[in-house]
Parts: structure tokens; sequence; C-alpha cells
């Protein structure tokens, strides 16, 4: 169960709150936590009275917070939970966010660590990759993502050439002041691609020179990327019947717009640097302890490459990898990352349907909730069966390869009914365990879901 304050804090309230809900989640054969990320926040809910949770690159964002959070945008004061260690950043331009002063307020997450080691729970410590800045504070000094028109994104770039030194040092700070964790979990560490103008990103001055520390030539990468954003920007009938003959998968469509090579170059580029530094952080955390686990988070199978995330070499680097099988209408999940590319090329493309535009996002993803109906209301506002969640859950382990790795991530803020479904279709792949997200939308009947998949 992940325990991300401020969320937890509010809905447990307080302490005790916290201990009661720890002795639950034990009770639904919970056996460990994700603590984190390590952070803390004052929370309001008028602009007027803290820092925006800012700046906004995105509508996505905005609307993924009202969704996620309620109806009422809230406003954050961030600090981080402990005092960083300046000395263990002396070897890095990066820095922690200097954050604002906390008060002397007690650490919460101390509490709820020791308290859940009392219980026999096992803690991973959640850190943040690509931090977006619409929730946290990247590094102090980051480099921040460019896509290929030059907009700045709302992360900083992984490819910064200091990141692996802050990385670890943030890693070693944690473990200082949480010595009891039984590992770390590595959350977006990845190129988001959670929108088309994300998608075509990052070529940001750190990536230049990533590209050519490791071979590729940036400049081809970068036309073939522009090149191919235009070409969705405007769809000829006959694109559309290329990528609709084509096979399913990336590769494939996206083969029809530019050179295969640039395509696949271009990929891979992303790829190759992530794993330079999953391999790091792997090296990273057994050396502060090697006992330590170290969990590998990313984005369902569908949808990993895109972000430079190849599933088939995972299992090198992570004890467990958490893909997220995340069904939402927020920007993390499927419904509002199918409702994002959908939405935004009929806007660039206003000659094409909805349900074109559903199978050309079929051919791309050979995701089979995209079969589901002809407008994107039929498609996504049913409850997904059991038989599409299945078809996801499966080829995450297909491309993963090691059944005994797979942990996926799934929430608990979605209909119990699709909860249900999405449970037994992880129980019909034979996976043996998930990490689930949401707690403050916990009920009754959610929890005795998890307790029948925890006993099955
Ligand atoms: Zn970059």
């Amino acid at each position: 169960m992940w325990i991300d304050t401020p969320l937890f804090d509010r809905s447990a309230v307080g302490l005790e709150g916290i201990d009661r809900v720890l002795d639950i989640l034990v009770d639904a054969g919970i056996r460990g936590i994700v603590l984190g990320p390590p952070w803390a926040a004052e929370v309001t809910e008028t602009p007027e009275q803290g820092r925006p949770h800012g700046p906004f690159t995105d509508k996505v964002f905005r609307e993924s917070l009202r969704v996620h959070i309620g109806a009422k945008p809230i406003y954050a004061r961030w600090f981080h939970a402990f005092k960083p260690d300046e000395r263990l950043y002396r070897f890095t331009r990066l820095k922690p966010y200097k954050a604002p002063d906390r008060g002397g307020k007690p650490d919460i997450f101390k509490q709820i660590l020791k308290s859940s080691k009392e219980k026999g729970l096992s803690v991973l410590l959640l850190v943040e990759g690509a931090t977006p800045t619409v929730f946290l504070n990247p590094p102090e000094g980051s480099v921040m993502m460019e896509d290929v028109l030059g907009n700045e994104m709302g992360y900083n770039c992984p490819n910064d050439p200091e990141f692996p030194e802050y990385m670890e040092a943030y890693m070693r700070d944690s473990y200082q002041n949480y010595p009891e964790i039984d590992g770390f979990m590595i959350d977006h560490l990845e190129f988001p691609s959670y929108t088309i103008s994300e998608i075509f990103a990052c070529f940001c001055e750190a990536c230049r020179q990533k590209a050519s520390a490791l071979g590729y030539p940036f400049e081809e990468l970068k036309s073939g990327a522009r090149r191919t954003y235009k070409r969705l920007a405007y769809l000829t009938p006959d694109d559309i019947v290329a990528i609709s003959t084509a096979r399913s998968g990336i590769l494939d469509s996206f083969a029809a717009f530019a050179s295969d090579r640039e395509l696949s170059d271009w990929i891979s580029f992303k790829v190759e640097s992530l794993n330079a530094l999953f391999e790091t952080m792997r090296a990273c955390t057994k050396d502060i302890d090697p006992r330590l686990e170290l969990d590998i988070d990313c984005v369902t199978a569908s949808f990993a490459l895109l972000s430079g995330v190849d599933l088939r070499k995972l299992h090198r680097y992570a004890d467990f990898v958490n893909p997220k099988l995340y069904t939402t209408p927020d920007f993390w999940g499927w419904r509002g990352r199918i409702t994002e590319y959908l939405k935004t090329l009929t806007k660039l493309n206003p000659r094409l349907s909805e349900q074109a535009t559903l199978r050309l996002l079929h051919r791309i993803f050979g995701m089979e909730l995209l079969l589901g109906g002809r407008t994107l209301e039929e498609t996504l506002g049913a409850k997904f069966p059991q038989r599409v969640l299945s078809s996801e859950a499966q080829k995450n382990l297909a491309f993963l390869g090691d059944m005994a790795k797979l942990r996926p991530w799934i929430r608990l803020d979605i209909e119990v009914e699709e909860l249900d479904n999405l449970l037994r279709a992880l129980t019909e792949t034979d996976v043996e365990g998930v990490l689930v997200r949401s707690y403050e939308v916990a009920t009754e009947e959610k929890l005795n879901a998890i307790r029948r998949f925890t006993t099955a």
C-alpha cells in the first residue's frame, strides 16, 4: 500500500489514526507499505494562502489535480521531511530544493516507519526520478526537459550529467534518516509521455551532450521527431490508411511517418539513457546496504517504450518492477492518457473522427480496451471487463519476462466492480503481489476485494 502524505495524513487524521489504519491494512493482508516521497506539505485550499502546485505546463495537470484531489484545486507549501545533509551533495551542482522552514514539526515519516516495523510491515521509500514540478520541486539547478519545439516541459531531465550523483546523494541522505527501511522504490524515472507534446521530448542541452557521448546523431533524431510531430498534426487520408494497415506496434505505426532508423534510434537513445541510470540506482542501493530491495516503477507495457522504458531489460536492475495498471481518468491513468491523446489528435486534425482516432491509437499501442466502442465515451465510459484487463496484465508479464519480479501498481479510486475485474485478471495472470494506491478512498468493500486477492 502506498502511503503518500499529505493525502494520507488527511484521511488517517493524525498519528493515532495512522496507527489504526496500519492495523486495517495488516488485516486486509497487506504486507508492506511504500512511504513517501519524503516530502511533507502544508495544504491549503485557497491560492492566497500558499504556493500553487505549479507552474502548470499543461491543462491536463490542472484537470488531473481536480479529479484526483477533489472539486477544489489545492495549494501546498512543500518541504523535505528531513533536513538534507549538505555534505552529501558537495560533488554535484544539483542541490535539494531549498524548502521553507518547517517550524520544528515532527517528521511523520519516521513515526509511520516505526509503527509499520512494529506491526511487521516492510517499508519501501519512494524516491522521485524525473520530478513533475506540478507536485514537487526538482533539485535546484536542474536542467529542465524540452520538447522538440523548444517548450519547457514540467520535469527535470534525467540526462542531466550530474543527476545520477544527485540521486545517489539523495538516497544516502534518505537512508541516514530512515535506516529501518527495507528498500527504495524509484518513481517517474522516465521520459514522460502522458501528453502528445511530452512524447516529442526531450531535446534539452543535456540530452544533446548525452546523445553525442552515446554516438547518436542528435540533430537527425530531432529533425525526425519534428517531422513526425508535424505529420501527426496534418494527417492525410493516405497516412490514416498506412497506419491502419500497419501491424500493431509503436515502431510500425511511427514508421509510417518518419524513416524507421531515426525513430528506432530516438527510442533506443531514451532507453539507453534510462538503463544507464537504472544501473546506477541499483549499484547505489546495494552499496548503501546490500539487504535493500530496489523496486522500479514504470507506465504499463503498452506505453512503456514511448517513455523510454524497455520492460524487457528492467529485470536486470530491479528486484521488483511496478508497472502502473491505472485505469483512472487522471493524468497517470489509461483513461486520462487515451482521452488526452484522442482530444489532441482530433483537435489537430478536425476531420479525423473519434472512431478513426481510436482505431489509430489501437494500431499504435495494441491495447485491447481501445476496441471497446465507436466513440471515446463508449470506449472509456463502461467499466473495463476482466478480459481486457487480463490482456494488459499479460502484456506486462510477457514484456518483463520474469513473473517473480512483476508487482503491478493499482489504485483504489476506481469503481469496485472494475477493481474486482482487475484483481481477478491479476489472479488469472498468476501475479503474486500488487502495490495498492489511494488508501484515502478505501472502503470496506474495496478492502474486502484486496483481502480476497491476498488470500487467493
Ligand atoms: Zn533532456
